[in-house]
C-alpha cells in the first residue's frame, strides 16, 4: 500500500475540523484503520471496532466509512466478487487479482500511465486506477497448470 501518512490524531483533527462528532465508534474505527495496514472489508472493521465499542452496528460503520471517504481519508476498492475493501488513502496504487486463487497484488499506479493517457486522449475519459482490480492469472497458478 506504500507509505501511510495518516496518524490517529491527524484523522481525528480532520474530523473535528469538518464538524463531525467524534463518537466512541468513530474513534475505534479510525484506530482499526490505522492499525490494519491491509485491505479490509467493512465486516472485518465492524468486528475490530466492536472490541472497543460493542454497541457499534454495521450500518454505523458504513456511515462512518462514507464520511471518512468524503473527507478523503479512506478509499475503497473492489477485488473480484468479494465485498468492497477499505484502507486509508495513500499513494494511488492499482490492484491485480488472480481469478484462480484470489491473490491480490498491489502495483504502482505509474504502471497504468500509458493506458490512462491513451484513454483520455482517444475517449475523453478518466480511468480510476484504484477502484477496480485488473483480473488475470498469477504466476503460480499458471505454473501449476503447465505442470499438471
Ligand atoms: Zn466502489
Ligand atoms: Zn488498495
Ligand atoms: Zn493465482
Amino acid at each position: 500500500m506504500g507509505e501511510e501518512t495518516w496518524s490517529i490524531d491527524d484523522i481525528l483533527a480532520t474530523l473535528r475540523t469538518s464538524g463531525g462528532r467524534i463518537t466512541a465508534t468513530k474513534r475505534a474505527l479510525v484506530q482499526a484503520l490505522v492499525e490494519t495496514r491491509e485491505h479490509v472489508t467493512a465486516e472485518a472493521l465492524t468486528a475490530a471496532v466492536q472490541i472497543h465499542a460493542p454497541e457499534a452496528s454495521p450500518s454505523t460503520i458504513y456511515r462512518n466509512l462514507e464520511e471518512l471517504e468524503q473527507l478523503g481519508i479512506v478509499v475503497h476498492a473492489h477485488l473480484g466478487r468479494a465485498a468492497a475493501v477499505y484502507h486509508l488513502a495513500g499513494p494511488v496504487h492499482g490492484h491485480l487479482l488472480c481469478s484462480r486463487c484470489g491473490v491480490t497484488l498491489e502495483v504502482p499506479s505509474t504502471l497504468f500511465e500509458p493506458l490512462v493517457h491513451a484513454v483520455r486522449r482517444d475517449f475523453d475519459f478518466d480511468v480510476d486506477r484504484h477502484h477496480l482490480a485488473i483480473s488475470g492469472v498469477c504466476g503460480s497458478c499458471r505454473d501449476a497448470e503447465l505442470h499438471s
